[in-house]
Order: structure tokens, then C-alpha cells, then sequence
């Protein structure tokens, strides 16, 4: 559907005279034969032009070019064929002047990104010898390496994401101006950098591309706490692809210091709840092999982490690539297997309020009360309101004080 809906917009663009293709990551995920995620189409319309065709536009980035499309409930970018101004600030051009399909591509980023295709003949327009590039599994900056990853740096994470997604070398001037410029990564945005970092790691083979992070010398620009070391390109080889970005980030830090991984998540604003996940995820790895000697109290309140299944992967995987011993993991996993979510976190039997018409008086001493009631009803050795009253009044009787 997707596709079709994409060509009815090229199609139209060309009914009203407008040459339109396909172009970018759709035609070279095409070319690959792998679903494209999104279809952007370029043209010769400008903006108001395109605009003025089509019933449910949005002008994104109208100045840029750029028009967002609303067809049969699906966006898609349509751009006026464009060539980029100066860029000053190593990340964006300070203006465009719109031009033809040739000059639009040669302003893209690599030559696998830079092909063209007309949905309407079925052909594929290659400025830039991508398909053959394609075919040779390569990654090469289009025209002078060093000029355009000078203009901008996020090109060079999109380098080593494309070079890890794909599975392709990286072309020896294109990896050269990468490790010229890899210093000035810090020009990016720390939120780009994050988005890269974590497209990198769920992607596709992480390990390459930590590899590719690591040979560039990226990594020590925007992980210099991580070292990357055998033991953890094992465990990145052993994560699913596809895996939530703070999962991915646990994986990736697991072995790093918990104060640093905090800073490592601040410094790439990585929200509080994804932080508070990972650092929980590096932090509950030491308590698997003791579960077998925990409480059954104790197992439960280790389960009510938050997406405790998370926690069990990173075990499987810190097992495999270590030791190989997956004792505790299956101990652990069938455990959490057999307990239901109102075993672990049944509803309390008795609250403070409870305890205030026993006649006991507010404080501290509440949350011990409380704290042993859900312990023993964890246990299973409470099970009822009167139960756990009874054993209340047994075990902190008014009388002994406080
Ligand atoms: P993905 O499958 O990850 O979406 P993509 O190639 O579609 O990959 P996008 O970020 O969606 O990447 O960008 C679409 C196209 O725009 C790219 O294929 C490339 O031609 C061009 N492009 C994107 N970012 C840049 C950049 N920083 N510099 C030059 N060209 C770029
Ligand atoms: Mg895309």
C-alpha cells in the first residue's frame, strides 16, 4: 500500500508537468529488497507549488523545501530539488537554492543514499555510481570526503550506522576523512549523537558498529568512559536487534561505573526513566547468582523492578558472553516464569490506617510494621486481613512502646 500511495504523489506531480522520483534510503532499501521504513520523494515543484496540489500538506520546512504530504493517511516528505549554501556551524547549511534531480544528489551524504527512482517507468537514475556501490557492499562519501563531512559531522555517524546496518566496508578516502574529523564530532548536537548512538546499537550487528566507533577514535570523543573490551562486543553480538533504546544503552554500559553511567545518560539527555532503568539494569546484574539464597520475600521485591524481563536479558546475555554459566539465569527465569504479577505485588493486607485503629500512634515504626506484614504475606504466611492483624498484635504489642 505504502509504496503505491508514494507513486499516486510522484505520479501526480508528473501529470502536472513536475519531473518527481523516489529518492534516498527507499530506493536503496529497495535496491536491497528490504522494506523502506518511510518513502521521500524530491521534484522539481517548488513548495507553494506542491502545496497547491495536493489536498493535506504541512510545510515542515518550507524554507528548506521541504513539504510534508498527508496522503491516504500516510506523511511523506516531499522536497524541491535542492543544493545546500555554506555551512558555518559543522551541522546545517545556511540556506538553499533550489536546483535540478543532479545537484539535488550531490548534496547528499553517501552514494548509496543517492539514488533516484521514477515509480512511474521503474528506473533508476544514478548520479553517483550508488548502485555500484551497492553491489561492491561500500559506503563512500559522494564527491570530496573530507569537504563533506567538514560541512557536516553527523555524517560520520551516519557512516558508521550505515557501514553496521548494511554490513559494508567503509571506502579507504571516506574512512580517512572520518578519522580526520571523528575530533570534531562534538559540533553535533548531544541529541543527535544519542539518536545515532542508539541507532547504532539496535539496528544492526552493534558490534561492528562499535568496532567502526572504536577504529575511528568516535568512540573516545563521545563514550570516553566506555572501554570497549572482548567480553562486551560478545554481549552486543548476542543482543536482538530491534531491542528498546535504554536496554540497548544497558547492554552497552553494564560494565561502567553506575556514578559514570549516570553522567554518560545526562551528558546524551537520555531521560530520567530510561537513566533510572539502565543504571537499575548495571545494578541488579550482581544479585542473580545470589537469588538461590534470597527469600522468597526478597526474590519478589527483586522482580517488581520495573520491566524485569529487561533485567533477565542482560543476565542471559553478561552470562554467555562471560562464564557461560546460565545457572542463575534459568534459576532466576523460571521463577519469574511461575509467579504471576499479583504473587509479586499482591494488594496489602492492612494500611496505616489500619494500624491507627489498632490505637497505634503515627510514625516511623509504621513502615517497619507495614514492611514485615508484606514480607510475611510474601512468604505466603499471611494471607488475610484478620491474619495479618493477629500477627500485628503478636509481634508489636502497644504496650512494649513507642
Ligand atoms: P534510514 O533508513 O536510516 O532512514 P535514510 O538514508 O533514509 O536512512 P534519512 O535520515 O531518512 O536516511 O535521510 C534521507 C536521505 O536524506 C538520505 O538517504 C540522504 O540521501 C539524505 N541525508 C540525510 N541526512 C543527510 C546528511 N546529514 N547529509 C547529507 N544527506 C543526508
Ligand atoms: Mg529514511
Amino acid at each position: 500500500v505504502k509504496p503505491d500511495s508514494a507513486a499516486e504523489i510522484v505520479a501526480k506531480l508528473r501529470d502536472h508537468g513536475h519531473e518527481a522520483y523516489f529518492v534516498g534510503g527507499c530506493v536503496r532499501d529497495m535496491v536491497l529488497g528490504i522494506e523502506p521504513a518511510d518513502y521521500d520523494i524530491a521534484t522539481d515543484a517548488l513548495p507553494e507549488q506542491v502545496i497547491r496540489l495536493f489536498a493535506r500538506t504541512e510545510p515542515v520546512g518550507a524554507k528548506f523545501g521541504v513539504v510534508l504530504v498527508i496522503h491516504r493517511g500516510h506523511p511523506y516528505e516531499v522536497a524541491t530539488f535542492r543544493s545546500d549554501e555554506a555551512y558555518v556551524d559543522g551541522r546545517r547549511p545556511t540556506g538553499v537554492v533550489f536546483t535540478n534531480a543532479r545537484q539535488d544528489v550531490l548534496r547528499r551524504d553517501f552514494t548509496i543514499n543517492g539514488l533516484l527512482y521514477d515509480p512511474v517507468t521503474r528506473e533508476i537514475l544514478d548520479y553517483v555510481d550508488g548502485q555500484a556501490d551497492i553491489r561492491a557492499r561500500v559506503v563512500r562519501a559522494i564527491g570530496d570526503p573530507l569537504k563533506r563531512f567538514e560541512e557536516d559531522k553527523l555524517r560520520i555517524l551516519r557512516g558508521v550506522r550505515f557501514g553496521a546496518r548494511l554490513g559494508y566496508t567503509i571506502e579507504p578516502a571516506t574512512w580517512t576523512a572520518m578519522l580526520e574529523m571523528a575530533p570534531s564530532i562534538h559540533q553535533v548536537s548531544r541529541e543527535r549523537i544519542r539518536s545515532e548512538i542508539v541507532r547504532i546499537l539496535t539496528e544492526g550487528d552493534p558490534a561492528r558498529g562499535l568496532q567502526l566507533l572504536e577504529e575511528s577514535a568516535l568512540l573516545r570523543e563521545i563514550l570516553p568512559e566506555l572501554d570497549y573490551t572482548e567480553h562486551l562486543k560478545r554481549c552486543l553480538k548476542l543482543m536482538k536487534p530491534g531491542s528498546a533504546p535504554d536496554f540497548a544503552m544497558a547492554v552497552l554500559l553494564h560494565e561502567v561505573p553506575p556514578a559514570q553511567i549516570v553522567e554518560v545518560l545526562e551528558r546524551l539527555k537520555f531521560s530520567n526513566a530510561e537513566s533510572h532503568h539502565i543504571v537499575e539494569l548495571a545494578q541488579s546484574l550482581p544479585l542473580f547468582p545470589e537469588m538461590e539464597n534470597m527469600s522468597i520475600s526478597a526474590i519478589k521485591r527483586f522482580f517488581r523492578l520495573n520491566r524485569f524481563e529487561d533485567h533477565l536479558e542482560l543476565e542471559r546475555i553478561h552470562a554467555i558472553a562471560g562464564d557461560g554459566n546460565l545457572r542463575a539465569y534459568s534459576f532466576a527465569s523460571a521463577k519469574f516464569r511461575g509467579l504471576s504479577p499479583s504473587d509479586i505485588a499482591p494488594p496489602s493486607l492492612i494500611s496505616g490506617d489500619d494500624l491507627i485503629a489498632e490505637g497505634y500512634p503515627p510514625g516511623p515504626r509504621f513502615k517497619e510494621i507495614l514492611m514485615r506484614v508484606e514480607n510475611e504475606q510474601l512468604e505466603g504466611k499471611l494471607q488475610s486481613r484478620q491474619e495479618a492483624l493477629d500477627f500485628v498484635r503478636l509481634f508489636f504489642p502497644l504496650d512494649a512502646g513507642s
